[in-house]
């Protein structure tokens, strides 16, 4: 067993990356390591990656230099969704000592010390991880890969098809991050609403059984496609204190051509409908969309089409991603590609209407109370938290307020942040 080894981890990509990475950091733990910053020196350097699109990649490459450069004695583990997308000749295989794919590299500690490895452990189809890395809020992982094939991702071929946990060992985790104190949990995955397909269970079952079991936590679903998103889960969203009303629901595109060109399986009728249908039961909701600008053969009336919609909807936040070719993907071999001017000024213009759209759902809350959960994190001597509906605010810092929920007044908005007062503690 190594002994006061030094390990440190860099993170790319979405929230399931940061659950696994935090995952991986606990076994090293365990086996004495020390977890030091990136910027540290280290023995090793683990780059957990992404491969959603070029400039993901981009910044993977450029990580393994700077470590090559400041420290040549280090031995660096690429492990992570880009190995699966590597070709076996590929010349960044040659700068690292370890690269994993998403099916080994939970098990980058046990290789790295030459343990012997249960074979039925190595293939084992869901693997669990979750995040503690603020000690307030956790991302724990419920589901991972996707069946969906969408014509511009890589996922379904990089992580693999959909499967789910075992909703005893999701309970149990719950229970131990009870323990640990954390507050606040954030189910996680690739397509968390496809939770239990093949298992004649829902994500809906998932959440009725949790919300019964009356845990001292607060719940959040991350990001779910809008096919998914039932009436049933609107509904305990909308009639629960645990499940805050919070929805992140990918719309990637604002004309129905260009979703039916990437292969969603929704119309936009479809998800106006959604949207009203949550703020009709949930007026307070914060939604937030995600939209690909660029998209192979976009018009300026496509994306008129989805700026005129999306101006239009009560939705509080977008996240603008233009589109990135990838060769595993379908859309690689699309034609009428746009160009990357284009998909600057686009992706330009619905970051001012997003911007805009939280101003305007962060104003329309001043003058009224909420409950905040503080994070550990200090600033400025500032402290941070969300209220329920994912509204960021900041208080003079005092250290009593980490990982407890205030009731605050939401008094004043500066830049993209609301200073609060607190009334009173409430846990
Ligand atoms: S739903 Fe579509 S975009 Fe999302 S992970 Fe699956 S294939 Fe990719």
């Amino acid at each position: 067993m190594a002994v006061n080894k030094r390990v440190a981890i860099h993170t790319l990509g979405c929230k399931l990356n940061f659950a696994e990475s935090s995952s991986i950091l606990n076994k090293f733990r365990q086996r004495q390591y020390e977890i030091v910053s990136f910027d540290d020196d280290a023995d090793i350097y683990v780059i957990h990656s992404c491969t959603v699109t070029a400039t993901a990649d981009k910044k993977t490459r450029q990580l393994i230099n700077k470590v090559k450069n400041a420290n040549p004695k280090a031995k660096i583990a690429l492990i992570g969704c880009m190995v699966d997308n590597l070709s076996q000749n590929s010349s960044i295989l040659e700068k690292t000592d370890w690269a994993l794919g998403n099916k080994e590299k939970m098990f980058l500690p046990e290789i790295i010390e030459n343990e012997a490895i249960n074979d039925s452990i190595f293939n084992s189809r869901f693997i669990p991880a979750f995040s503690t890395y603020d000690r307030t809020r956790s991302f724990l992982k419920i589901q991972d890969g996707c069946d969906y094939f969408c014509e511009y991702c890589t996922i379904p071929y990089v992580r693999g098809r959909s499967r789910s946990a075992e909703i005893k060992d999701i309970l149990n985790q719950l229970d131990f991050l009870v323990d640990k104190g954390i507050k606040e949990v954030i189910f996680t995955g690739i397509n968390i609403g496809d939770y239990g397909v093949n298992q004649n269970f829902s994500f809906a079952d998932l959440l009725y059984t949790i919300s019964k079991q009356s845990y001292p936590l607060r719940f959040r679903i991350s990001s779910i496609e809008p096919n998914l998103l039932s009436d049933e889960i609107i509904e305990l969203v909308a009639s629960s204190d645990a499940f805050m009303p919070h929805f992140h629901i990918p719309l990637q595109h604002g004309s129905d051509r260009i979703l039916q060109s990437m292969k969603r399986r929704y119309t936009i009728d479809y998800f106006v409908k959604l949207i009203y249908k949550i703020k009709k039961s949930i007026p307070d909701a914060f939604i937030a969309n995600d939209v690909i600008v660029g998209f192979p053969d976009e018009t300026d009336e496509d994306f008129r089409n989805m700026f005129d919609l999306l101006k239009d909807l009560p939705i509080a936040y977008l996240h603008v991603f233009p589109y990135s070719d990838r060769p595993l993907a379908n859309s690689f071999n699309f034609k009428n590609k746009i160009p990357a001017n284009i998909k600057k000024q686009r992706s330009k213009i619905l970051t001012k209407l997003s911007k805009e759209k939280q101003e305007n759902f962060y104003n329309s809350f001043l003058n009224t109370t909420s409950k905040v959960l503080w994070e550990a994190k200090i600033e400025d001597d500032f402290i941070y938290g969300y209220t329920e509906n994912y509204i960021r605010v900041a208080t003079h810092y005092d250290a009593n307020l980490i990982n407890k929920i205030s009731n605050v007044l939401l008094e004043k908005l500066d830049k993209n942040i609301i200073i609060a007062k607190i009334l009173n503690d409430e846990k």
